[in-house]
């Protein structure tokens, strides 16, 4: 039986690893209730250098295993139920190595776990160079809280530091002119940051800016140009979708091919991306709290972003049912759901009765 101490009994002189067995068993077999026997002297000293092993261990070599454990963390609760092990973890992980180094992922805080505390735990990554934690709690602050500029300056931090999703974010509010009013719209800004981000692989960023140098918002249009920035996205959509380097995820739609460069005109499913901690948060908090009257939210339901002034997002031209913050949100929400939905038939019914009211509703398709 392997006690507190283990195997670290003395040997006696018979030989026998553990003097006290003969008695124990006796003990419980005769129903005698068994006492707890007092420590030894030797036993104290073991368990005292084992405590003394732990406190011994140098503080860089723990903050690097946290920094690790923090990098590598895949939710919040993986980082939290270790730095409550006991005193000493928990002083360690509030150091700046450990937060800068904190992963996405166990920044990713729920809408409904959201209190103080946790809005402190991403203040204090975010003010130890954590990137993404100052895009996260920018997003948080801007758009939920209402604070507009501690957010956006938050974001500009994590952009300033190349975090492409928060110089997409702020091309999104260029677009927008989000937080004031319609005539802060920057779209020359707006292009330039999506340029920024798109040089860094961001996909909807190079959608985005696709999308403006096809139709010429905010930049001159270049229709080749911009096509070209739309199979780039497509591209790195099928490549991350597939797991597969990009050279694979070209040869892929060459093979594809027809000559047409577009992903959904292929019909291919493409798996539905990842949605990043930060937009989760946004469609639980708005889905939870509702939003102001007139104000709607972006349609398509990985981004979450909610307007910031009524009217501000353009809607389908088509059926004009749907709102969207970025034309990277139509694209992506067109493949996924709109295309198969979109009709423009509430428009023609509405139409043909303000055209003839009296003639008792005949719609347009008889
Ligand atoms: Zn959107
Ligand atoms: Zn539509």
């Amino acid at each position: 039986m392997q006690t507190r101490s283990g195997f670290f009994y003395p040997k006696n002189e018979s030989g026998n690893q553990d003097p006290f067995r003969g008695k124990r068993k006796l003990g419980i077999g005769f129903g005698e209730p068994y006492r707890k026997r007092p420590r030894t002297a030797v036993e104290e000293h073991d368990s005292t250098t084992h405590d003394d092993f732990f406190d011994g261990l140098p503080d860089d070599l723990l903050l690097l295993i946290l920094s690790n454990l923090s990098a590598s963390a895949s939710s919040p609760s993986d980082l939290f139920a270790v730095l409550m092990t006991c005193k000493r973890f928990k002083g360690l992980g509030v150091n700046p190595m450990v937060l800068a180094k904190a992963s996405a992922k166990s920044l990713a805080i729920r809408a409904k776990n959201w209190c103080e505390s946790a809005h402190r735990f991403l203040k204090l990554c975010a003010d130890s160079g954590n990137l993404e934690a100052c895009y996260t709690l920018g997003m948080i602050k801007f758009y939920c809280l209402g604070s507009r500029g501690n957010g956006a300056s938050l974001m500009a931090r994590a952009a300033m530091g190349s975090h492409a999703a928060a110089l997409y974010a702020l091309a999104v509010i260029q677009f927008n002119g989000s937080g004031g009013s319609k005539m802060d719209k920057d779209l020359r800004g707006g292009v330039a940051l999506c340029a920024r981000a798109a040089f860094l692989g961001h996909i909807d960023a190079l959608r985005e800016l696709g999308h403006c140098l096809q139709d010429g918002y905010g930049v001159r249009r270049k229709v080749t140009e911009g096509r070209r920035f739309l199979i780039q996205a497509n591209l790195r959509e099928l490549a991350s979708a597939a797991k597969v380097p990009m050279v694979e995820a070209s040869a892929m739609v060459t093979a594809g091919g027809g000559g047409c460069p577009l992903l959904s005109d292929f019909g291919w499913a493409v798996e539905e991306r990842e949605v990043h901690g930060a937009n989760r948060f946004m469609v639980e908090w708005f889905g939870a709290k509702g939003l102001d009257e007139g104000i709607r939210m972006c349609s398509h339901v990985g981004c979450g972003r909610p307007e910031t002034r009524r009217h501000e997002f353009r809607r389908c031209s088509v059926c004009g049912a749907v709102n969207y913050c970025s034309r990277a949100c139509q694209a992506l929400h067109w493949k996924l759901a709109h295309k198969a939905e979109c009709t423009p038939m509430e428009r023609w019914n509405l139409a043909a009765a303000a055209a003839a009211p009296e003639a008792g509703g005949g719609g347009p398709m008889g």
